[in-house]
């Protein structure tokens, strides 16, 4: 499908796509918090629900600032359509009730985000899909994992906590040898960084929570792909049972995008250098981010994403109460679970996000009980290395 945007570049597509100006004149993109559309007359509104007519129905469906931001992520994305949810997870549940059924079959990489992993062990499981876990970073075992009934391959890269990547483009190969479709989680990266559609993934989900907002003020979510995966049979479901965005999110996340490439370069930018000085540190065990060239696998970052993004872990010595105590020595940063937001956070996985995995679960996810996990914000670098001083004098 071709688009006017299509010589447009990245930045230039996330400020100037998605906005239709109205009569008004406005230069800044409207949001319209009305829950109906009223019709001319009669026909009109029986040629909308027919679907014989294009236009606006009801915000459970469509509505104008919601489909303002499905245009400009898609077009950042790269894909010819983009449906917007309530919430990250409600696009990963989405995605999977609209394309499987009873008896189908998941393959997973292990290392996933928290929430996403109960959601297939728990949820989907009791509706008959089966999930396999399997290492992220091994496309044979991924392959072996494959059964008759497997339907999608679906993959975080990079991995949340520990920044494993996953090959996109061999992932997708695979999955397209089989029949399969590649889902991979772009939270981390955002198109700003990363478009695995162009690597070869078939659909992209977004915790628009994340960087998308950017500033940590509303929660949201999206599913990008072709037209008629995403803006048939996901836009199907979402209609039918309802986690559509806001208009007033959709607003904040339409803005979000207009910085986002800006401000991915300085969170990438502040974390290389956040993590250099963390691998100095005698107390620090070990420090996982892929833009590191000790990164186990620095090259393949290097040739999907533009830059290593804005999350840092690391291990410390002394187990659980050395990483406590690291947290609870911290003055300014903010010990919270949310990432992707211009101020930084940090949170031991082991306790809170992950801790409603099995101590084996744990243990193949990498999630040890000294790990710490740095979302680094936009406050002056310095600053952020004296907050975290005390705690690493200890
Ligand atoms: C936060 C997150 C989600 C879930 O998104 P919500 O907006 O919190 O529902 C999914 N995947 C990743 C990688 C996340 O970080």
């Amino acid at each position: 499908m071709t688009h006017p945007y299509d010589d447009w570049a990245l930045a230039t597509r996330a400020i100037r796509t998605g906005h239709h100006r109205t009569a008004e004149g406005e230069h800044s993109e409207p949001i319209y918090p009305t829950s109906s559309f009223v019709f001319r007359n009669a026909a009109e509104a029986a040629a909308r629900f027919g679907g014989d007519e294009p236009g606006n129905i009801y915000s459970r469906f469509t509505n104008p600032t919601v489909s303002a931001f499905e245009e400009r992520l898609a077009a950042m994305e790269g894909g010819d359509a983009c449906v917007a949810t309530a919430s990250g997870m409600s696009a990963i549940l989405s995605t999977c009730m609209a394309l499987l059924q009873s008896g189908d079959h998941i393959v997973s990489s292990r290392s996933i985000f928290g929430t996403t992993n109960v959601l297939f062990n728990k949820y989907l499981q009791r509706m008959g899909i089966e999930t396999s876990f399997v290492p992220l970073d091994d496309v044979s075992a991924w392959e072996a994992a494959i059964r008759p009934q497997t339907r999608i391959l679906y993959a975080e890269t990079p991995s949340n906590p520990i920044t494993e990547i996953g090959d996109i483009r061999a992932l997708a190969d695979l999955a397209h040898s089989r029949g399969l479709l590649l889902v991979v989680d772009n939270c981390f990266c955002t198109p700003a960084l990363q478009q695995p559609l162009a690597l070869g993934a078939d659909i992209v989900i977004h915790s628009a929570t994340k960087y998308l907002d950017g500033q940590g003020r509303c929660v949201g979510g999206a599913v990008v792909g072709d037209a008629k995966l995403v803006g048939e049979e996901v836009f199907g479901f979402l209609r039918s049972a309802g986690p559509t965005m806001s208009p007033f999110n959709a607003w904040v996340f339409l803005k979000g995008l207009e910085t986002l490439k800006l401000r991915m370069e300085a969170h990438s930018a502040s974390a290389l250098e956040l993590a250099r000085w963390l691998e100095q540190q005698p107390l620090v065990e070990r420090v996982h981010y892929p833009g590191l060239s000790s990164h186990p696998q620095h090259d393949l970052a290097a040739s999907q994403q533009r830059a290593g993004g804005g999350i840092v872990s690391f291990v410390v010595k002394g187990g659980r109460e050395q990483a406590w105590r690291l947290i609870d020595a911290t003055r300014m940063l903010s010990i919270t679970a949310n990432l992707g937001d211009t101020k930084t956070t940090i949170t031991h996985p082991a306790s809170t996000t992950h801790g409603r995995l099995s101590d084996e679960e744990k243990e193949a996810s990498g999630i040890v009980e000294g790990l710490i996990r740095l979302a680094v914000g936009l406050e002056d670098l310095d600053d952020i290395k004296r907050d975290l001083t005390p705690g690493l004098e200890a």
